[in-house]
């Protein structure tokens, strides 16, 4: 597997597979052509039909510059690969064709080539692929899992440090800025006034929807956030590590360790399912994020990796077949919302684990592989096409 920073990353909002990846090639290719006259951009699949919503053309357009870039939106084709493919087109003054690359947005801003395999990487540092074999590992050696991340995964600390401390600017960000998102939608930012709320009473559910808000909204108006493990689902971990860091007073030490721990669950899931919507629906998304919190939280607790294993198996276990059918295209609903109760599912999830003895029939690794599978089977309409669900609901 990859360093548990190709998780965390920090960009713009709103959507890490169709702003971020695209952002990504568009730059990568406009650096081995930088003498070219003009751009042609083909957005394919889920990339055409909520690449609008998503901002994927506007991001691209940024790149190249306006007046020597068009973005096609290929509404009727679309790559077994992965839905979100785009082919970058580039050509001489003399019109002539000089280079393309057709490249595939996979999730979490990672990118990937036609028929490249999903499950191998050009820098792993890992040797281990499944929770299971990491347990094994661990408790072989007779190490915690935070020894073996840092045993394979070099300086990562300093690196969780950047990311905690972005998280928690984009969380600040979120909980002043006031007003509308942009959009059809004209949804209020709520952030600030749950927080206002929280402030009276105290109530540690209200204070975690509130920080989970705050930085959903942000992502939503295209603002700074952390993949985690995407843009749309970016809200869910630091609403949660937050929480604990402002009302719970948990020290920062121990929510860099948290972080380590929800980075390898959605590195497990990266590596051998998807987090990406436009290929398996929300429960690659929010579902993961949601099962990363819940494993955070019971480290925090327990300090066990069978306990981990069994709140994170809980949480997405319970996330199975979410689809994903943002309304025009939109990061915000139903993603806003379903972040915030995703936050608190994450509690729920980690506490019923902790009320047992740990023992339990189903793994992470099997939910991981059914949720895959079941990705497969959703159809297209429900896998971030805005073509079914509720996306077609709101006139
Ligand atoms: S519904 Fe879920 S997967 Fe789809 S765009 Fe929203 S957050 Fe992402």
């Amino acid at each position: 597997m990859e360093s548990i920073r190709n998780i965390y990353k920090v960009g713009n909002g709103p959507s890490s597979s169709h702003t971020m990846g695209p952002a990504i090639a568009a730059k990568k290719f406009l650096e081995r052509n930088i003498n070219a006259s003009f751009f042609v951009v083909e957005l394919y699949g889920s990339l055409a039909l909520t690449g609008k919503g998503h901002l994927t053309d506007i991001t691209i357009l940024n790149i190249f510059g306006e007046e020597r870039c068009t973005i096609k939106f290929q509404y009727d084709m679309s790559y077994n690969y992965h839905s979100n493919g785009m082919k970058f087109i580039a050509y001489d003054k003399n019109n002539n064709e000089i280079d393309s690359w057709l490249v595939f947005s996979v999730g979490g801003g990672m990118l990937k080539e036609l028929n490249e395999p999903r499950n191998a990487f050009k820098n792993e540092v890992y040797p281990h692929k499944t929770l299971t074999d990491i347990i094994n590992y661990i408790e072989f050696n007779k190490i915690t899992i935070i020894d073996y991340i840092k045993l394979f995964d070099k300086d990562i600390f300093d690196y969780l440090n950047m990311i905690f401390d972005t998280m928690e600017e984009t969380i600040q960000r979120g909980l002043n800025n006031l007003g509308i998102l942009p959009g059809r939608l004209k949804i209020n930012r709520k952030a600030n006034e749950f927080y206002q709320k929280y402030l009276k009473t105290k109530d540690f559910n209200t204070l975690v929807y509130s920080l989970t808000l705050a930085t959903c909204e942000e992502n939503a108006n295209g603002g700074i956030v952390v993949t985690s493990p995407t843009c749309g689902s970016s809200g869910v971990i630091p609403g949660v590590l937050f929480s604990e860091y402002y009302h719970n007073k948990v020290s920062k030490e121990d929510l860099l360790e948290c972080l380590a721990v929800a980075g390898l669950i959605c590195n497990i899931v990266k590596t051998n399912a998807s987090i990406s919507g436009a290929e398996v629906g929300c429960q690659g998304e929010v579902g993961v994020a949601c099962s990363a919190a819940s494993g955070m939280l019971a480290y925090l607790k327990a300090h066990d990796i069978r306990y981990v294993e069994y709140a994170s198996e809980i949480a997405l276990e319970h996330h199975l077949g979410m689809t994903c059918d943002p309304i025009d295209g939109m990061v915000q609903i139903p993603c806003i919302e379903r972040n915030a109760m995703s936050s608190l599912f994450s509690y729920n999830a980690c506490n019923y684990a902790m009320l047992t003895n740990g023992q339990h029939k189903v793994s992470f690794d099997s939910v991981v592989q059914v949720m895959k599978e079941t990705g497969y089977d959703l159809q297209a309409k429900y896998k971030e096409t805005s073509t079914g669900g509720l996306a077609i609901k709101l006139k």
